[in-house]
C-alpha cells in the first residue's frame, strides 16, 4: 500500500444524550467504516458545560409560552470544548430540507459539527453568532435532534470513499440522476404467481436500460411531481 493515509472524516455531535451515539451507526456499513477509521465520531455531552449546580442546559422562554429553551452560554461553551471540523449544522424543522446535494457537499468536507436540539429548541443568538446552518430532515416534528443527526450522518457516511464497494450502486440510485430509482427484482423468478418483468430476463442490456429508465421516469412523474418538473426542465435545457 503506497496511498497517503487520509484523515478520517469526523463527526462531532453535541447532545444531552451522548449515549444515543453511535447507536445504529455502530452497525453495518457505517459501523465497519467507524472501526476501520474511515470516519470518526465524537458525541459531546452538552450538560458537561452547564455551570450551575443542577447542571441545567435550558431555561424558560422570554416572552412566555410553553416549554424550555436551550441556553446560548451553555451551547457556546460546549462548542468551544467540543472542537471538531467542518460546518456547524443545527437540526431543526425550520431548516433547509436535507437532500442528496447537501449530503454530497457534507461528505466533501473534512467533517461536520452537529448540534442536536431538545425542548423547544436553541436560543437564536448562539445560532447566529456561530453561523449555524439550519437543516431539517422533513416536515414533521421530532422530540429531539438526535434521530435527525443519525439520519443525516448515515446518508453522508455511506458516500465516504471505502464505505460502499461498487460506486455504480451510488450513481444509479434515487436522486442522483434527478429521478427516483426503478423497481428491483430477484429470485424466485415467479413468486406467489407474480412473474418478474420479462425484459429483465432477456439479457438484452440496452433494452433493460431503456425499461429501467422508463420505470424511473414514470414513478417520479406519479409520486413526485416536484422532482419531475425539475428533471424535465433540466433535460429540456440539455437536449434543446
Ligand atoms: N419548537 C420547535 C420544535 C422543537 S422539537 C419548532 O416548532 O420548530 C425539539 C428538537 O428536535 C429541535 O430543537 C430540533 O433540534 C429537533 N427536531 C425536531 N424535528 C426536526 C426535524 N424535522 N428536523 C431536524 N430536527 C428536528
Amino acid at each position: 500500500m503506497n496511498e497517503t493515509p487520509k484523515a478520517a472524516w469526523r463527526a462531532t455531535v453535541l447532545t444531552i444524550f451522548p449515549e444515543m451515539f453511535p447507536g445504529p451507526l455502530g452497525l453495518s456499513l457505517a459501523g465497519r467504516g467507524l472501526s476501520e477509521g474511515i470516519w470518526a465520531l465524537d458525541a459531546v455531552d452538552i450538560r458537561g458545560y452547564a455551570t450551575d449546580r443542577h447542571r441545567s442546559v435550558d431555561d424558560s422562554p422570554f416572552g412566555g409560552g410553553a416549554g424550555m429553551v436551550m441556553r446560548p452560554d451553555v451551547i457556546d461553551a460546549a462548542l468551544d470544548g467540543a472542537g471538531g471540523v467542518g460546518p456547524l449544522i443545527y437540526l431543526t424543522p425550520r431548516g433547509r430540507p436535507l437532500d442528496q446535494p447537501l449530503v454530497r457537499s457534507l461528505a466533501a468536507e473534512p467533517g461536520v459539527r452537529v448540534l442536536c436540539g431538545r425542548f423547544e429548541g436553541v436560543d437564536q443568538r448562539v445560532l447566529e453568532a456561530r453561523e449555524a446552518v439550519e437543516v431539517s430532515v422533513g416536515d414533521f416534528v421530532l422530540s429531539g435532534g438526535e434521530p435527525a443527526a443519525l439520519v443525516m450522518l448515515d446518508a453522508v457516511v455511506r458516500l465516504l470513499p471505502g464505505i460502499i464497494g461498487a460506486t455504480e450502486s451510488l450513481t444509479e440510485e434515487s436522486f442522483e440522476g434527478g429521478l427516483l430509482e426503478y423497481p428491483h427484482y430477484t429470485r424466485p423468478q415467479i413468486w406467489q404467481g407474480r412473474a418478474v418483468p420479462e425484459v429483465l430476463l432477456s439479457g438484452h442490456h440496452e433494452k433493460i436500460r431503456a425499461w429501467r429508465r422508463r420505470q424511473a421516469e414514470e414513478i417520479t412523474r406519479r409520486r413526485r411531481p416536484d422532482l419531475w418538473d425539475r428533471y424535465h426542465a433540466a433535460t429540456d435545457l440539455s437536449e434543446g
